[in-house]
């Protein structure tokens, strides 16, 4: 087993669901990740098995109380194979990137907290939480999806949970760039053709335009992610090219495949 995840949550059944479909869920039945779910129901302290209380102060809505999530974090604790990073899913974390799932995949163990409610006991979070992380600037009604959209993208980076290596290589964001348009049969989808550089054959020519529309693309689209990288002459002549074909034609690829820098 190459990852281990512990997730503490009230709703098992949402998480047990998306890990049983897909590549997830291949992984899991492989035994390339362990996926376990524990429900701080199990801990509560009193015979209703209460979960949730009033905020001190006032306010609206109710928080999840330290006691069952402090019994379930220690649960998993206990089930990791190793002693895991727990993580709270939270909108006040950091915002989750390629570069953090990179770096929690080198790690053998995770505990992932899902919040439900107006949040949980921040005590739980100064005691228990080694990091916060976040999907992005919007809420939710909980933590299960935001657990699992980090579990799911924990296992692509997983050695053999693709059955094809190279689409990790060349898939958005991991070398810093958006990936390049993809086509697949039929050759003509109405007025619109594939690039005739992907019929061609010639692969020098395919790697040159693919490399060409990423750079283009990740220009036009995220031109943050190119502003924080030095781009090699290559590349700077490959998206000048791009751009200058881009603005006299009004389209990328007139001819249908171009094959500059190759
Ligand atoms: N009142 C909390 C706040 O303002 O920070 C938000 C609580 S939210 C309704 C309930 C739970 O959903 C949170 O405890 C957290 O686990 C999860 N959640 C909501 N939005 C999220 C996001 N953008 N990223 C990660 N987790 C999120």
């Amino acid at each position: 087993m190459n990852l281990w995840v512990g997730l503490v949550s009230l709703f098992p059944e949402m998480a047990t669901a998306i890990a049983s479909a897909g590549i997830l869920g291949r992984a899991i039945q492989r035994d390339e990740m362990g996926f376990e779910v524990f429900n701080p129901r199990n801990h509560a302290v009193d015979r209703r098995r209460t979960v949730d209380d009033r905020p001190y102060g006032g306010g609206p809505g109710m928080v999840m109380m330290a006691e069952p999530l402090l019994g379930a974090i220690g649960e998993a604790r206990q089930r990791a194979p190793s002693p895991p990073r727990v993580i709270y899913l939270s909108p006040q974390g950091a915002k989750l990137d390629q570069s953090h799932v990179e770096r929690l995949s080198q790690l053998p163990s995770l505990v992932l907290i899902a919040g439900r409610y107006e949040g949980i006991d921040e005590r739980v979070i100064e005691s228990a939480v080694d990091e916060e992380l976040s999907i992005g600037d919007y809420i939710l009604s909980g933590g299960e999806l935001p657990a699992m959209v980090l579990v799911d993208a924990l296992c692509r980076l997983l050695p053999g949970a693709l059955n094809n290596e190279e689409s990790i290589q060349t898939e958005s964001l991991l070398d810093g760039l958006l990936e390049y348009p993809q086509y697949t049969r039929p050759e003509q989808v109405g007025p619109l053709k594939v690039p005739a550089v992907l019929l061609g054959g010639d692969h020098g020519a395919i790697r040159g335009w693919r490399r060409a529309e990423a750079l283009l693309r990740t220009w036009l689209r995220r031109p943050d992610l190119l502003a924080s990288r030095a781009l090699s002459d290559a590349d700077s002549a490959l998206l000048q090219a791009g751009l200058r074909r881009q603005s006299h034609a009004g389209s990328r690829w007139p001819d249908g495949g171009g094959n500059e820098g190759e």
